[in-house]
């Protein structure tokens, strides 16, 4: 197992497939893009498989999520997921993704084995889409999402963060068109992850106001609490069911003491929470042809170190060097 000295277990990984984008969305890099990892840094697939065979056969994963970047520029993502489908016991699988290249490889990816997709959009006016993301796109998401439903990739998720004076207005029409495709709507309040450092407490959209503006449209009742587990989400039901919206508030009401997850970058660095600062790294274990054992242990002291808290409520709060692109969100 994967357990901290807090006692949470982790089983459910989140790995990177790439720290590329074909987007620029404001609040996680910038126009020009980053300077992006090496080839000869990056995991193979190879080594990607088989750290994933190690988690699922050794560490108690149970849930593996494929994420970047974005994941869908990896080409032998197909590849990966047939490949992980085929370990013992099989994981979950689901993919994050800006949804760009959906249309052309939902089936693909359903048939071989992935179970389900979260795809990222913040708005439904393409002007608004076009100076989020800097790209003139939103036909290729919307295409996508409509090509993952098709394909089973179901329930398929939204995940949409708001902007001040760009989308925080938003809410009620995102969820209206949510509701009406059958998409699961999860708003994400802005973490200072982006690579500009340009996130201010004062400058996000909150949980509190997401929910005060989906309130003039909708009637929202709260989930029964023991329906959350360790999910991120905080969930409602709308209108009396049987649709849900979501609301993962990682800065003001922060989830730490669930977390059941832990992370690996597309250059093979364990990280036990999204704000940590330090990371531990397989690769060179990979490289030195370490034995699963030798690697299943050094994961799990990665883990064991685990701090109780993202520290986001701390004045000494130090945001992680990497990017939200680069350690996989
Ligand atoms: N490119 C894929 C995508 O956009 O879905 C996967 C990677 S992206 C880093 C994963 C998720 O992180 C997306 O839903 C994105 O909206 C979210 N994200 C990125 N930067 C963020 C930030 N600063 N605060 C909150 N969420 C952020
Ligand atoms: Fe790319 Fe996803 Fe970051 Fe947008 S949020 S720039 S799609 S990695």
């Amino acid at each position: 197992m994967l357990i901290d000295t807090y006692g949470r277990v982790a089983t459910d990984l989140r790995v990177s497939l790439t720290d590329r984008c074909n987007l620029r969305c404001t609040y996680c890099m910038p126009e020009e893009g980053l300077q992006w990892l090496a080839k000869p840094d990056l995991l193979t697939d190879d080594e990607i498989v088989r750290l994933i065979d190690i988690a699922v056969t050794s560490l108690g994963i149970e849930e593996v999520r494929f994420t970047g970047g974005e994941p869908l520029l990896r080409p032998g993502l197909v590849g990966i997921v047939e490949r992980v489908a085929a370990l013992e016991p099989r994981p979950q699988m689901s993919l994050t993704t800006n949804g760009i290249g959906l249309k052309r490889t939902a089936t693909a990816l359903k048939k071989a084995g992935l179970d389900r997709v979260n795809v990222s959009l913040d708005t439904l006016r393409p002007d608004v889409f076009k100076t989020l993301t800097r790209r003139d796109r939103l036909k290729d998401v919307l295409a996508g999402l409509e090509a993952a439903h098709d394909a089973g990739l179901t329930p398929v998720k939204i995940n949409s963060v708001l902007m001040p004076g760009l989308n925080a207005d938003e809410a009620p029409d995102l969820l209206a068109w949510a509701v009406a495709h059958d998409y699961e709507l999860r708003f994400i309040e802005q973490m200072p992850l982006d690579a500009q450092h340009g996130w201010t407490r004062d400058g996000m959209v909150t949980a509190g106001d997401i929910l005060a503006s989906l309130h003039t449209r909708f009637d929202l009742t709260p989930e029964r609490s023991d329906e959350r587990g360790s999910a991120p989400a905080e969930r409602w039901i709308v209108d009396g069911g049987p649709h849900r919206v979501g609301v993962i508030a990682s800065v003001t009401r922060p989830f730490c003491g669930a977390c059941d997850r832990t992370r690996l970058t597309a250059d093979g660095q364990i990280r036990n929470c999204l704000f940590a600062r330090e990371e531990t790294d397989l690769r060179a274990a990979l490289r030195s042809d370490a034995p699963d054992e030798e690697i299943a242990r050094i994961w799990r002291l990665a883990m064991w170190g685990k701090k109780a808290g993202s520290g986001l409520d701390d004045p000494s709060f130090l945001q992680p060097d990497r990017p939200m692109s680069a350690i996989g969100g």
